[in-house]
């Protein structure tokens, strides 16, 4: 007879881990018992040595699928005598525990739920063990009942059997529910189908947050959501259980469509979906979801047809995840709500992701640690930058991004990102002695991050991209990085973005870069691309097509800041083209002028990396020669790759390139750069688990800083 005692690291709670010890410790015919504390599950078995290695060995090959088991550490302990296996009560000590992120309703869950015999028939709170919400319903660990916000529903009798039965499915699933003793909804779903039907805006109560939800195939209903959301074309997001009558998905778009994780998914819209034109104008794009909870699935099946499913917010503020907050913020969006009484602890957003690239990573990826490269040999926060905000959290090897939190130039993104960030600290038990951040002295994020008493590390702002693009690959460099975007501070207090560095994790050299042009107005130039490319033309000596240019060129003395970005290129082009004048959310010129060129062929021009004004001109006179729009757009995508392929080949070394920025979420010029790299011999790293955007910069801002301390 021996005893042995496990101590298992990694997402081993909230994932039935428990439950699947007892049913192989039973198996084994071992005594003993199994428990949470704060820093993963403790094991203690006893029984004879050939039972022991069976144990030990179903301990770590056949864990449940949610499971990710870090590290097992194991050690012999004095025998006691016990033969019975038992679920101890949770110790609350350490604070390493990982939160696993919310896990879409599952198969079994679902048969249930439209059961009849069943008694959660249609009860919209199902879960289990294998599914269910936790990362948004966690308020500490260890992962118990008490320390979700399903403390405050006793368990019925019922409940109270499957949850101590070891055979059964929910046996220790802690947010456990049903019709008699969990959460409740504030309105039937036949109501909230029906007001959905006659063409109502219904806030509805998800996961992390509300979304406003409305029929996808009504004109006038989508418009309304537009006008009253401020949100004039950014497409939105259809929340659908029949995907394959709006959108055309390859096989990789299918998967991620039905993973576990359930993000939005881009996929080619049909010609023939039941969709109306203003959900995505724009774009033969469309971000189609299937229903992720309970709530969902009913609403859809009761609703029988697509919805607009959009985040409770104004346009680019964090989404609203208090019942209080989100009554008075949405009160003048939604004409009715559809709430219920579980209360969300963490905000959480929908993820979106490409079958390319993430765009974002927030729900069904949160709080799952990304790996870094380098140790962290003290703990880090990075504060991120300012649009399509995220922090990151560092610790020894692992890093958590935290999920979107909206742009930050407004109060209540800012508020959102120090009581998130209170949360993600409390749940890793950190205290934060590093703090990096990005050089734009007007971020809020880097003045909140120069506020704090803590050792400052400075990124800058490209660099960061570039070093998670390594960081998620496991590389620490050095390697050159196309980082290719809108706006990054640079370290000569202009504006950079688009950039050949050299670089490693700690630290870059400037290589060649796009020549500044000026942005007449400042922000306004971002806004209205046109000015840009008047600016272009006149330095270039051409005519300004545009009249207004009159009113405007004096800017060019008083505010014209300078900027290097790949992305006012693509505005300057897309605006020359008559593609658009003026913008309403940030990068909508850059895709329309990406779906003008679409798969049109072209060959590059003769055309050296660097000068932006000469490429908007030879694009203007193309034009003005008579030239095909669609052509030229594809030839300037062409050429921009082109270029920077030669620009890199003049580099000559490393033989690594990682591309990142947001200009690489344009797939044209993302697939035809890289073709041409790999031509030239070179290994091409693009991002596979942190959005090529902004919403990496924090997790790129930890590598670096994990380097550099
Ligand atoms: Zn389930
Ligand atoms: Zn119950
Ligand atoms: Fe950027």
């Amino acid at each position: 007879m021996e005893r042995r005692a496990f101590v298992v690291k990694g997402i081993v709670q909230g994932v039935g881990f428990r439950p699947f010890v007892y049913r192989i410790a039973r198996k084994h015919e071992l005594g003993g018992f199994v428990l949470n504390d704060g820093e993963g599950v403790v094991i203690e078995v006893e029984g004879n040595g050939p039972a022991l290695e069976r144990f030990e060995s179903a301990l770590r090959e056949e864990a449940p699928p949610l499971a990710q088991i870090d590290s097992v550490e194991t050690r012999g302990v004095e025998l006691r005598g016990e033969t019975e296996f038992r679920i101890h009560v949770s110790q609350p000590r350490g604070g390493t525990a990982l939160i696993p992120a919310d896990v879409a309703t599952c198969d079994d869950c679902l048969r249930e739920l439209f059961d009849p015999d069943d008694r959660r028939y249609r009860y919209p709170f199902i879960n289990c063990t294998q599914c269910g919400p936790r990362f948004t319903i966690v308020t500490g660990v260890p992962y118990d009942r008490p320390l979700t916000t399903m403390a405050g529903f006793p368990l019925c009798v019922d409940c109270q059997r499957e949850y101590q039965d070891p055979d059964d499915r929910r046996f220790h699933a802690e947010p456990i529910a049903c019709p008699v003793c969990g959460p409740q909804v504030t309105i039937s779903i036949e109501d909230a189908a029906r007001l959905l039907r006659d063409g109502s805006i219904l806030a509805v109560k998800g996961l992390g947050g509300y979304h406003l939800a409305c029929d996808a195939a009504s004109e006038a209903t989508v418009a309304r959501l537009r006008a009253r959301k401020l949100r004039e074309d950014k497409p939105f997001a259809v929340l659908t259980s029949e995907p394959e009558l709006l959108v055309d998905p390859n096989a990789e778009e299918a998967a991620l469509l039905r993973s576990r994780e359930r993000p939005i998914v881009l996929a080619r819209r049909r010609a023939d979906a039941p969709v109306a034109f203003s959900v995505a104008p724009g774009t033969p794009w469309l971000g189609v979801m299937l229903p992720y909870t309970p709530l969902h699935h009913l609403l859809l099946d009761a609703f029988g047809g697509a919805l607009v499913l959009t985040s409770g917010n104004r346009s680019d503020e964090p989404i609203a995840h208090e019942d209080d907050e989100a009554r008075e913020r949405l009160g003048g969006i939604a004409d009715a709500f559809l709430a219920h009484d579980r209360p969300i602890h963490r905000r959480c957003e929908d993820s979106v992701v490409r079958a390319a690239y993430p765009i974002r990573r927030s729900r069904g990826y949160a709080p799952g640690a990304l790996p870094l490269p380098i140790r962290a040999a003290r703990p880090i926060v990075a504060a991120g930058a300012e649009l399509k905000s995220t922090f990151c959290v560092a610790r020894d090897a692992q890093a958590f991004l935290s999920p979107h939190l909206g742009d930050l130039d407004s109060e209540l993104a800012y508020r959102a990102f120090i009581t998130d960030l209170e949360l993600y600290l409390a749940m890793l038990g950190a205290e934060p002695e590093v703090i990096a951040h990005d050089l734009h002295p007007e971020y809020l994020a880097t003045k909140w991050a120069l506020e704090q008493d803590a050792e400052h590390v400075g990124v800058q702002h490209h660099h960061a991209h570039a070093a998670a693009c390594l960081a998620e690959h496991g590389e620490t460099g050095p390697a050159l990085a196309l980082v290719f975007d809108g706006t990054g501070y640079g370290t000569d207090g202009t504006l950079w973005g688009g950039e050949l560095l050299r670089c490693d994790l700690n630290s870059f050299e400037r290589l060649a870069h796009l020549e500044p042009i000026p942005l007449p107005g400042g922000e306004a130039a971002i806004r209205e691309p046109w000015r840009v490319a008047a600016a272009c033309l006149e330095r270039a000596g051409e005519p300004v097509p545009w009249e207004r240019w009159e009113v405007v060129r004096h800017a060019l003395k008083v505010n014209a800041p300078l900027s290097s970005g790949m992305g006012r290129l693509f505005d300057a082009v897309a605006a020359v083209l008559g593609v658009r004048d003026s913008v309403t959310y940030e990068g909508q010129a850059a895709i329309e002028l990406e779906q003008l060129a679409g798969e049109t062929a072209a060959d590059p021009w003769t055309w050296r990396f660097g000068d932006g004004t000469a490429l908007v001109t030879d694009c203007y006179l193309a034009l003005r020669a008579g030239g095909d729009r669609a052509e030229i757009a594809a030839a300037f995508h062409e050429t921009v790759a082109a270029a920077a392929a030669e620009a890199c080949a003049e580099a000559a070394s490393p033989p690594t390139i990682v591309l990142s920025g947001g200009s690489f979420q344009n797939l044209r010029l993302l697939s035809s750069t890289k073709r041409r790299l790999e031509r030239l011999g070179f290994r091409v790293l693009t991002h596979r688990l942190v959005p090529p955007n902004d919403g990496g910069i924090s997790y790129g801002q930890a590598a670096v800083a994990a380097s550099r301390v």
